[in-house]
């Protein structure tokens, strides 16, 4: 037993892994535990098992088969705005239940629970910050939160950032994640649609950019409105891009329908999508984009003078 221990300290993480794999019922007990705390990660696509450290730093996309795993908006924060940099808009903002409605429970009660359970108060952290030093106003939806649907708070925080950004001259880039509107709010909920893209049509008249990158899923309502209005519009790899779900349209149209349907690789070929842009390669693109569509009028002076202007409302 003890030189059993010794050989497999002098070999590799994997091979250690993979002996444990072989040795049976106690080690996959074991194997298992491990995953649930979190150590381990195994991969929805492959299988293969990565310590959860590694696969942080790949931006929570597989080693082995590229796979690009759902993340939180604050790790989507992180992962795009340069360190110190970020002043979140709007975090007062708290959804209400107009409607007082009840689906097998009361909305206000899942409202509270999505809250406790998460730590966001609704489905989008929106706020300004620096890509590699240029300032843009960043929206991130949050699948966590209720699917990311968008009620009034997705919307109302959305539309303010955009308005902000056009009052400052900043570009602005979505992060969108969602399974439509919240139908808890029916028609206020609807009418999101519209009031955001009457900001980003404001924004748009201003002659600055808006960049939405479509990660998985991004549905219903939210493609119906903001993540189809972009100058550029960006992808995540395999990342599914519809308005109504695969099943409904199959059994509306009684027909079978391509596997690739509604992936960003079939968007990407049918003109619908610009580019599909790797997560670990996405700060890097925006930025190129952004610093390519800067104003004709912005010098390195307005560019000093708008970092400073940020940091200072950030030190407030
Ligand atoms: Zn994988």
């Amino acid at each position: 037993m003890a030189n059993n221990e010794e050989s497999r300290g002098l070999k590799s993480l994997f091979d250690w892994f993979a002996n444990r794999r072989k040795s049976g019922s106690t080690s996959l007990e074991r194997q298992e535990r491990e995953i649930a705390d979190g150590l381990w990660h195994k991969c929805s696509k492959c299988s293969v098992l990565t310590y959860t450290k590694d696969l942080k730093a790949n931006q929570m996309v597989c080693v082995e088969c590229g796979h690009h795993n759902r993340v939180d908006s604050d790790e989507r924060i992180r992962q795009l705005i340069d360190h110190n940099t970020w002043k979140p808009l709007d975090e007062h903002l708290r959804p209400t239940d107009p409607l007082e409605f009840r689906d097998r429970k009361l909305y206000s009660d899942r409202l509270r629970e999505m809250q406790e359970k998460i730590g966001l108060i609704d489905a989008v952290n929106t706020g300004l910050g620096q890509i590699n030093g240029l300032p843009i106003a960043l929206g991130v939806m949050d699948f966590r939160f209720m699917g990311g649907s968008m009620g009034s708070v997705v919307g109302e925080k959305l539309t303010r950032m955009i308005e902000q950004a056009t009052q400052r001259r900043y570009p602005v880039v979505i992060v969108c994640t969602s399974g439509g509107a919240r139908m808890q709010e029916g028609m206020l909920s609807l009418m999101q649609m519209a009031k955001i893209s009457a900001a980003l049509q404001r924004h748009k008249d201003a002659r600055l950019l808006y960049i939405p990158v479509l990660t998985n899923p991004t549905t219903g309502g939210v493609t119906a409105s903001f993540a189809m209005l972009g100058d550029i519009i960006l992808a995540e790899p395999k990342a599914t891009i519809g308005f109504a779900g695969r099943r409904v349209i199959e059994q509306t149209l009684r027909e079978k329908l391509p596997e690739n349907f509604q992936t960003a690789e079939d968007l990407l070929q049918h003109g619908f999508v610009d580019d599909i842009v790797p997560r670990t390669q996405l700060k890097n693109t925006l930025a190129q984009l952004i610093a390519l569509h800067q104003p004709v009028l912005t010098t390195p002076h307005m560019v000093l003078w708008e970092t400073m202007s940020l940091t200072s409302t950030a030190a407030e």
